[in-house]
């Protein structure tokens, strides 16, 4: 059951909906805008559940009605969704979308329409759309979804209700997480800082298993400073194998992008720790230890240009295909950094 009071971090965007639909004359346009998984889908259930429910005071839905009950079951009919259809949004979608709505909702008050990822409409689409925008048939509502609204034609903007849900704070993402998806402290402050202000991310991140490969790559990076020659050719041979393209068929790896962004982070934790001496700013705060032993016994200007390393590392993946090669090297070249 999606409601309102559901939706975390987001208490003007929340507060704006309520008022606006609780007078007498409920605006028929929106424009969600915001990064994913910040509780857009959310708030557009919620928003169908407060202006159908027929005994509800509170802007959450009683939970009790036939519209409460048809929408948590996912059967409330008068819920429709447009998204794009390959790259694009088309002007059959939009045409189509335009006939259905000149029909009376079948069982609410107000038909609710979401049109996801809206920037892609294509211009044709986007000019049949305004005149529906500006003024579709009576007991329709529709929310447009989009990341940033300049993608989207300014007379499309302005004929919609703006209503803006903003990146959350990692302390709330962290606080979720552990409230919620039983993850301990530590685990939850790491996901919530790489889901940079993500919800939906940073659930995932927990849920793809993303932590598990995180600690093996950790304990990779950290062990090679004093695994001896021999077996750093035989492991970089491995890992070369396991991240070639062949070797990442199971999509709950991680990929090579991944794995430079959280060595990037120990990297830098490194630096901080031997710079500053204290943990206190670190990201990876369940290694402290380690992470200040190897601080100890290491250069300032190696563990730099190690970072600087595995970022050039990053850079050329987005033009060298061959990552089981690239990991190849990119272990064999922190090895003799280290040594
Ligand atoms: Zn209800």
């Amino acid at each position: 059951m999606k409601t309102f009071s559901q939706i975390i971090g987001q208490k003007r965007a929340v507060d704006f909906l309520k008022r606006v639909i609780s007078g007498d004359r409920v605006p028929h346009g929106y424009l969600f805008t915001g990064i994913n998984g910040v509780g857009k889908s959310t708030a557009a259930l919620a928003l169908a559940r407060a202006v159908n429910c027929t005994s509800d005071t509170t802007g959450d839905g009683c939970g009790r009605c036939i519209t409460c009950r048809q929408l948590s079951s996912g059967n409330f009919p008068d819920i429709m969704s447009v998204g794009p259809d390959g790259q694009n949004i088309k002007i059959e979608q939009i045409r189509e979308l335009n006939r259905g709505l000149n029909y009376k909702p079948v069982s609410g008050r107000f038909r609710v329409t979401i049109i996801e990822r809206a920037e892609t409409m294509s211009e044709e689409a986007a000019n049949s759309f305004l005149k529906t925008l500006e003024e579709p048939p009576q007991g329709n509502i529709i929310i447009l979804k989009v990341v940033d609204q300049r993608d989207l034609l300014p007379t499309i903007v302005s004929r919609c209700q703006r209503v803006p849900f903003n990146p959350l704070n990692r302390d709330v993402i962290k606080g979720y997480l552990v409230e919620h998806h039983n993850q301990d402290e530590s685990t939850a402050y790491l996901a919530a800082g790489i889901a940079d202000g993500s919800l939906g991310r940073a659930i995932e991140i927990c849920e793809e298993g993303f932590l598990d490969n995180r600690r093996e790559l950790i304990e990779l990076l950290i062990g090679l400073f004093d695994m001896p020659g021999d077996q750093v050719v035989e492991t970089a041979i491995g890992y070369g194998k396991k991240f070639s393209k062949k070797g990442q068929e199971d999509k709950s790896d991680i990929d090579l992008y991944g794995v430079t962004g959280i060595w990037k982070t120990c990297l830098r934790d490194l630096l901080l720790v031997k710079v500053n001496g204290n943990c206190d700013m670190i990201e990876n705060r369940d290694y402290r230890e380690r992470i200040q032993g190897l601080a100890a016994r290491h250069d300032a200007d190696k563990l730099i240009e190690g970072f600087f390393l595995v970022d050039s590392y990053q850079r050329d993946l987005l033009r060298n295909p061959n990552t089981g090669l690239l990991m190849e090297k990119m272990l064999l070249e922190l090895k003799m950094l280290s040594s």
